[in-house]
């Protein structure tokens, strides 16, 4: 009982099953009830026929009397051939009427018995049409309630899935929208003000004051440039070109590009990496990228004097890559939202350096599409942070 009820291939043969077996029965009953009807209507009006031509007949009828005085010889030769041949013809049509009359009994069963079963068979059906029909409107909350486990119900239950995967997308599309503006909207105040300003007299038409426009002009293009990239990291768009690569290397070129800037922060910058380099299936250009945002940020939330320490260890089948600071820390509610987009543990910090909270969005990315993982751990506020990733040694 419990497979009939789950396999909705096995529903649907029962049903044909049923509708047959009911049709049959319904021939057999009515076929039964009518044949001995139909037989005795058509033996009266042979007899009606018979007595009509009496003269004719003579010998034949006379001798039909005779036959129910059991005169069974003479009623042999008084029926004839010819009278026989009328006993099959009228059994014909007995049989016949009675056929197209069970014919049509089993036929209008049939029809209501297979209305009610494909009704019921399809009613999951009819209620996932309308689902999706309300879904294909914009109510994305809809959903489809069904009990019973056949291939329709688990059809159905893959339909709230997706319903649900819609909804989450929606969503995220709607607070991208308000994300987007909303931050677009910060250094669009302050050029419009600057520019106001400047347009008044407030502001005197210094240099000071056409780089601090400037600054916020390039604030809103290196937004748009990290939107650009978000959305091409998470629509999966970015091929990666993955091909052997020193792990060494990589830490050691983010490293000379941002030297510099640790020098001038007076911030230093340690790295420990393994003396025989791991050679590990990556794209370069790409783990670059994360060790630029990881190290970058490190040195950003670090006050002067304090040190950045990037290691490399080797860890069963994965390398592993940590940046370790002694600066701000994130307090530990913070820890697991720091990779969503737009996520700024100190807004006012964050944006002082321009930062729009989506550089670990992107990092986390890059290293999932390595096969990787990335996470972050910290001990508190101002007790420094530690960002670790890693990616698989071979794919
Ligand atoms: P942003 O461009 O604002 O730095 P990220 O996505 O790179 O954006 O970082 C998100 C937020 O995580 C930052 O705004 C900051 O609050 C926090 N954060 C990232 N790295 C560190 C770190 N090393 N120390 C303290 N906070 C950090």
């Amino acid at each position: 009982m419990q497979t009939i009820r789950s396999r909705f291939g096995i529903k649907l043969f029962l049903s044909y099953f049923v509708v047959i077996l009911v049709g049959m029965l319904v021939i057999a009953i009515t076929a039964n009830l009518a044949t001995p009807r139909a037989y005795a209507r058509h033996v009266y009006f042979m007899e009606q026929q018979l007595s009509g031509v009496e003269p004719g007949m003579g010998q034949g009828m006379g001798q039909g009397q005779g036959m129910g005085q059991g005169q069974g010889q003479g009623q042999g030769q008084g029926m004839g051939s010819g009278m026989i041949a009328d006993f099959y013809e009228n059994f014909q049509n007995s049989f016949n009427e009675s056929l197209i009359i069970a014919v049509l009994a089993a036929s209008i069963v049939a029809l209501a018995v297979s209305y009610v079963f494909s009704r019921n068979i399809l009613a999951p059906v009819r209620v996932m049409t309308v689902a999706s029909q309300r879904i294909a409107e914009g109510h994305y909350d809809e959903r489809v309630e069904l009990r019973g486990n056949d291939e329709l119900h688990q059809l159905a239950g893959s339909f709230n899935q997706m319903a649900e995967q819609l909804e989450q997308v929606e969503t995220m599309r709607r607070r991208l929208i308000g994300d987007v503006a909303h931050e677009l909207r910060t250094p669009l105040t302050a050029i419009k003000g600057s520019a106001e300003a400047l347009m008044d007299g407030v502001l005197p038409a210094s240099s000071e004051t056409y780089s601090q426009i400037h600054a916020e002009a390039e604030r809103l293009s290196r937004l748009v440039d990290d939107l650009q990239e978000l959305s091409r990291v998470e629509s999966r768009a970015t091929q990666l070109n993955i091909h052997p690569t020193d792990s060494n290397a990589m830490v050691q070129t983010v490293s000379k590009r941002l030297q510099h800037q640790f020098d001038e922060k007076q911030v230093s910058l340690i790295l420990n990496l393994p003396r025989d380099p791991i050679l590990l299936p990556a794209d370069e250009d790409r783990i670059i990228q994360v060790l630029t945002n990881l190290i970058g940020n490190a040195l950003q939330y670090t006050p002067s004097s304090g040190a950045v320490t990037v290691s490399i260890e080797r860890d069963k089948n994965e390398a592993r890559f940590s940046v370790v600071d002694t600066g701000f820390g994130i307090p530990s509610d913070h820890l697991r939202h720091v990779f969503d987009r737009f996520y700024r543990v100190d807004k006012s910090r964050s944006r002082a350096h321009g930062g729009s909270g989506i550089g670990l969005t992107i990092a986390k990315h890059l290293v999932e599409a390595h096969g990787g993982n990335i996470w972050a751990d910290s001990k508190g506020e101002n007790l420094g942070s530690e960002f670790i990733f890693s990616l698989p040694l071979a794919k």
